[in-house]
């Protein structure tokens, strides 16, 4: 590293960053940050709020590692202090300035996707229980499951059914006020709203709702002031009956969130989205082709159905590839043809299941320079447990099987290890970017 004047520092880091994030994160987050005091052992900086801290620091620390100077932990030194304009914080409920209500706020507009609908929604064994939640939510808002909490994998339909409630309430109840949101943009709203000082307003919007169908709850891990501000809106609304659903792609559970606010999602109905069986796979290749105007005989739909079956999404990007080739070449499908387009989705879907903990572990081992034996072994040595963790994440991640059978494989670990591990390690990619690159070099060197 070159050595650079402290009071530097900061701004080369500006420059650094500045190319690397959007114009508006820079604007929004970045820039409001002032340098107030610089000395060879730490800086001082002066931030509008707690919420622009916790994003530097979530989305940033590496980086400033390399141009700031360091504590005795190797983080980088800052002292922060919140400028002493703060004079609307989170919990208070006074209402300053009577304004006009605006009543919608820009980032949380996220509009409901046309095609999710309830008509459009195959269901089948593994979302059926599910499906007839939201319909009853759906039905009757506020009055009977309330929250509703929709958890399962990626691409399963989650925010296919959460928009479907929105359009059905939009349709069949007109006077109902909805208003769907991912958990980045509710934050989103928070930050901007702190900082326009207009957090009263907010609340008061969100307060105002009938129903709030909220996307990726996950996403409110590690973000205590705003799981705070969450947990406030949410029970002002339950208290109102009025009806919330939230997505999730775990259970309540199993949430880093506090427990006042694990035990608010566990109050109403917590309902599993699985993965489709083959019927349920087929009957969604026949419908997303037919939207499309396109036929896929049986046969080759069955046949897709038997290779890709543990996400919708890559369904549809399947039944996508072969319609744009079809019209392309102007053939009809054949099972060779088809083979032919989706071998490189077959062959992802195929590496996953083959994958072995030994595999892994022979992975780890390579990229963390430790011995198999020491990953298997009891010692708590940092570099080791670091390897073992990262070991029990992936093979949670990649391995098919049950949780007790992975756990056994690593020298009869609980799986309460095992999930502990996985959790750790699942936060720590999301912020520290050197460990989020070895995890993805380990993935790539799995031999199969
Ligand atoms: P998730 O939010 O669970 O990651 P999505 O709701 O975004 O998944 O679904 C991914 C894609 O798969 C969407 O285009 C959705 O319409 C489709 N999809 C998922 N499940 C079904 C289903 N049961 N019937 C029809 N389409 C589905
Ligand atoms: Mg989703």
């Amino acid at each position: 590293m070159i050595e650079v004047e402290t009071s530097n520092g900061w701004v080369q880091f500006l420059e650094f960053i500045q190319n690397r994030c959007t114009s508006a994160e820079f604007e929004n987050w970045i820039a409001p940050i002032q340098l107030i005091q610089a000395t060879p052992e730490e800086i001082l900086l002066e931030v509008p709020n707690i919420f622009v801290q916790e994003y530097l620091l979530d989305n940033f620390t590496d980086v400033l590692a390399h141009f700031l100077p360091l504590k005795h932990t190797g983080d980088p030194a800052i002292r922060f202090t919140v400028s002493a304009a703060k004079t609307q914080t989170m919990t208070s409920e006074k209402i300053l300035i009577e304004e006009p209500e605006e009543l919608v706020f820009a980032q949380s507009e996220v509009k409901l996707n046309h095609l999710y609908r309830f008509e459009q929604f195959i269901e089948g064994p593994s979302n059926q229980f599910v499906k007839s939640a939201a319909v009853g939510v759906a039905s009757r808002p506020g009055k009977s499951y309330n929250p509703l909490f929709i958890h399962g994998g990626v691409g399963l339909g989650k925010t296919h059914l959460l928009h479907s409630i929105g359009h059905y309430i939009q349709e069949n109840h007109p006077g109902q006020k909805i208003q769907v949101i991912t958990t980045e943009s509710f934050i989103n709203d928070v930050v901007d709203a702190l900082r326009s000082k207009s957090i009263d307003k907010l609340k008061r919007y969100y307060r105002s709702l009938d129903v709030l169908l909220v996307d990726d709850i996950q996403f409110l891990q590690n973000r205590l002031n705003f799981e705070e501000e969450f947990c406030n809106t949410f029970e002002a609304l339950i208290n109102q009956n009025k009806q919330i659903v939230i997505t999730c792609d775990k259970p309540p559970a199993q949430l880093k969130l506090s427990e006042r606010m694990i035990a608010r999602m566990e109050w109403g109905l917590v309902a599993h989205m699985g993965v489709p069986d083959l019927e349920t796979r087929v009957a969604i290749i026949k419908q997303k082709s037919e939207s499309r105007g396109f036929n896929i005989p049986n046969q080759i739909a069955f046949f897709i159905a038997e290779h890709i079956y543990n996400n919708v999404r890559q369904l549809e990007g399947a039944i996508n590839r072969l319609c744009a080739h079809s019209r392309l070449m102007a053939q009809e499908l054949n099972q060779d043809i088809v083979e032919k387009i989706l071998s490189e989705m077959f062959q992802m879907s195929s590496t996953n299941k083959k994958v072995s903990v030994e595999n892994i572990l022979k992975s780890v081992a390579t990229v963390f320079e430790v011995r198999i034996s020491e990953i298997k072994g009891e010692s708590r040595h940092k570099e080791i447990a670091l390897a073992r963790q990262v070991s029990m994440y992936l093979a949670k991640e990649l391995i098919d099987d049950s949780l007790m059978k992975i756990s056994a494989s690593f020298g009869g670990k609980t799986h309460s290890t095992l999930l502990h591990a996985w959790k750790k390690i699942s936060d720590q990619i999301q912020i520290n970017e050197t460990l989020r690159r070895q995890v993805q070099m380990v993935k790539r060197n799995i031999e199969t």
